[in-house]
């Protein structure tokens, strides 16, 4: 029998909620896709945390695209107005770790398997990396896309959770209007916005 699927919005906002009655401003370690999936939340939770960008996506081709996301991810960061701080790490760009994950499933559509293993490489490195550098919370912008499950994504996040011991903000940030907002956000700071996900599989697709 299929779970009931939650609402992780709700989830969100419940967490959020607590944040603020506590009186605190957390750190978060945010893994983002690119600046336009980041700009509705950095929008949305800088309200909330002090947050580091972290950008680490081996999973994109070709490099000279790479280099063009993280550019603009910067340029986005150094242009917006925020409540609290808002810093960037770049993660390395190990694309061997990427093809070995997919090895076996380059074949499968956008959405399926092989994304689930992408969506997890770049959770885990951030959940590993927000426990060796301190970080309160760890998430990832992900949620903002209608093409991503935002169901596996919380359920590898909460998995993470338990497995590193550092608490995972639970998000569907296409909800609420994320997903238009951050459309009009990269009108507003004319960033550049690809048209296809990022590995070599979804650009021939
Ligand atoms: S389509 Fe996107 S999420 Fe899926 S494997 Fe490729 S880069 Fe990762």
């Amino acid at each position: 029998m299929n779970q009931p699927k939650i609402n992780y919005q709700k989830e969100l906002e419940r967490q959020l909620e607590q944040i603020k009655a506590d009186g605190r401003v957390p750190k978060l370690l945010l893994h983002s896709c690119c600046a336009p999936c980041s700009s509705y939340v950095l929008e949305y939770l800088s309200e909330y945390f002090e947050i580091t960008v972290l950008y680490y996506n081996p999973n994109i081709y070709p490099e000279s695209e790479y280099r063009k996301r993280v550019i603009e991810q910067q340029k986005f960061i150094g242009d917006t107005d925020s409540r609290h701080l808002i810093s960037f790490i770049e993660g390395k760009y190990d694309t061997s770790r990427f093809y070995a994950m997919a090895k076996g499933l380059e074949e499968i559509r956008e959405g399926g398997e092989r994304c689930f293993k992408c969506y997890e490489l770049r959770l885990r490195e951030t959940a590993e990396l927000a426990v060796r550098k301190g970080f309160d919370y760890f998430t990832t912008t992900l949620s903002i896309s209608p093409m991503k499950n935002a169901q596996k994504l919380n359920e590898i996040g909460a998995r993470l959770e338990k497995e590193y011991g550092v608490h995972y903000l639970f998000s569907d940030f296409k909800k609420k209007n994320g997903y238009k907002r951050s459309i009009e956000l990269s009108g507003e700071y004319g960033l550049y916005r690809q048209d296809y996900c990022g590995c070599v599989f979804s650009m021939r697709e």
